[in-house]
């Protein structure tokens, strides 16, 4: 029995977890559950689960969920609360699906406490990489990757060691402008950018998609999961999604895992590992499928991309100010204050005004992600900042 910590539990992962525990129950019981606003979807939750401890991020939420379950089981609020559903004594794995970078202060806390990690929160590892991976190691807890690329990776290595690996290919859909000329880009809207072809997910992460931001993410997050330089991690433009993602080994031989596109796949094998498991999700049919196709990426209609393997190489605080300027780009633009392709330069804008410098402690990672946002934020008005 393997006892689950959810955060994030109302959100697109979240749900798929649940979803993996209802096939599952008698291998997998939800200990805690956190979530953002949504207290109506927690209360129907909790009634379903009967999680010991719940945790909403803000008071008022906190207070709506009370005002559904009473008094029955404990509600926690703020930033503590997820500390508190990460940490519960009874927890042994922590899936890490909460929205943006809230998440950071309890996944290190779960892994202090000696909880295995499930990772769907990529932001964790592009803010605070070094960090995260130094604290996992000297607490000798595993990092699960269920982001669905890196979870593929994980399958193909299986163990295998770091110097077997020639090299790392992350598969990108292309996001709905794979075929967009840079005009047409311009003009796109948030509804347009909305739309995903291949995967149903969260509004931040389908932006990203839609900017292959998130490809750049993932470039990132797959450097500090598997110890691999940014060198060796090559992106293909996959649009069919079938191929979740490649490894390359020394002898030139390639590993690929390939899938339907439903989450529950990579969630269920963080949570079975090293163990697989039944489910009900349908096989792949390759022959209705007919082809497969890749292409490069095109670096000019998608510059985030770039910007990642930029990060990489300066290092230290600069991947947390990429991902702070995304952020506050990407919101920008979903309230339509910022043109699609603003958001790029935002982030540029953002990184050459910064001046790069360690990132070993969470009080360093802070310090720059709050620069950073400050600066987007006033780019991305057209405010002009000095200094
Ligand atoms: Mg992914």
């Amino acid at each position: 029995m393997r006892n689950l910590a959810i955060l994030g539990s109302t959100g697109s992962i979240g749900r798929s977890a649940l979803a993996v525990v209802d096939e599952h129950p008698a291998r997998l019981r939800v200990v805690s559950l956190a979530a953002g606003e949504n207290a109506d979807l927690l209360a129907e939750q909790a009634a379903r689960y009967r999680p010991q401890l719940l945790a909403m991020a803000t008071a008022g939420a906190a207070a709506r969920l009370r005002d559904h379950i009473g008094t029955a089981v404990p509600v926690a609020e703020g930033a503590e609360g997820l500390v508190a559903a990460a940490t519960h004594p009874d927890v042994d794995l922590v899936l890490c699906a909460s929205a943006g970078t809230a998440g950071l202060e309890a996944a290190l806390a779960a892994i202090e406490a000696g909880k295995a990690i499930a990772l769907a929160n990529k932001e964790i590892l592009v803010m605070a990489g070094e960090v995260v991976t130094a604290a996992a190691a000297r607490c000798g807890v595993p990092i699960l990757p269920v982001d669905s690329e890196h979870n593929a990776i994980h399958q193909c290595l299986h163990g295998r060691p770091r110097g077997e690996i020639r090299r790392l290919v992350l598969t990108a859909s292309g996001g709905p402008f794979r075929t967009h000329s840079r005009e047409a880009m311009r003009a796109v809207t948030p509804a347009q950018a909305l739309d995903h072809p291949t995967w149903r997910m969260g509004r931040k992460i389908t932006i990203d998609s839609a900017t292959l931001m998130n490809k750049g993410l993932e470039v990132i997050e797959a450097r500090w999961l598997f110890d691999v330089a940014a060198d060796r991690i090559d992106v293909v433009v996959h649009p069919q999604s079938v191929v979740h993602s490649m490894v390359e080994l020394t002898d030139g031989s390639v590993m690929a895992q390939l899938g339907v596109t439903d989450m529950r796949l990579p969630i269920q094998y963080a949570c079975s590992y090293p163990d697989r498991w039944e489910t009900s999700i349908p096989s792949l049919d390759l022959t209705r499928l007919g082809q497969l196709a890749f292409e490069a990426p095109d670096h000019e209609r998608f510059p985030c991309l770039a910007l990642a393997y930029r990060v990489l190489r300066e290092g230290g605080t600069a991947p947390v100010v990429l991902n702070a300027a995304n952020e506050v780009a990407v919101a920008a633009f979903l309230a339509g204050d910022l043109p699609f392709m603003g958001i790029p330069e935002v982030i540029a804008h953002t990184l050459d005004a910064h001046e790069t410098g360690p990132a070993a402690s969470l009080q360093e990672v802070r310090a720059a992600d709050a620069w950073a946002r400050e600066w987007a934020a006033a780019f991305a008005r057209g405010v002009e900042l000095r200094g």
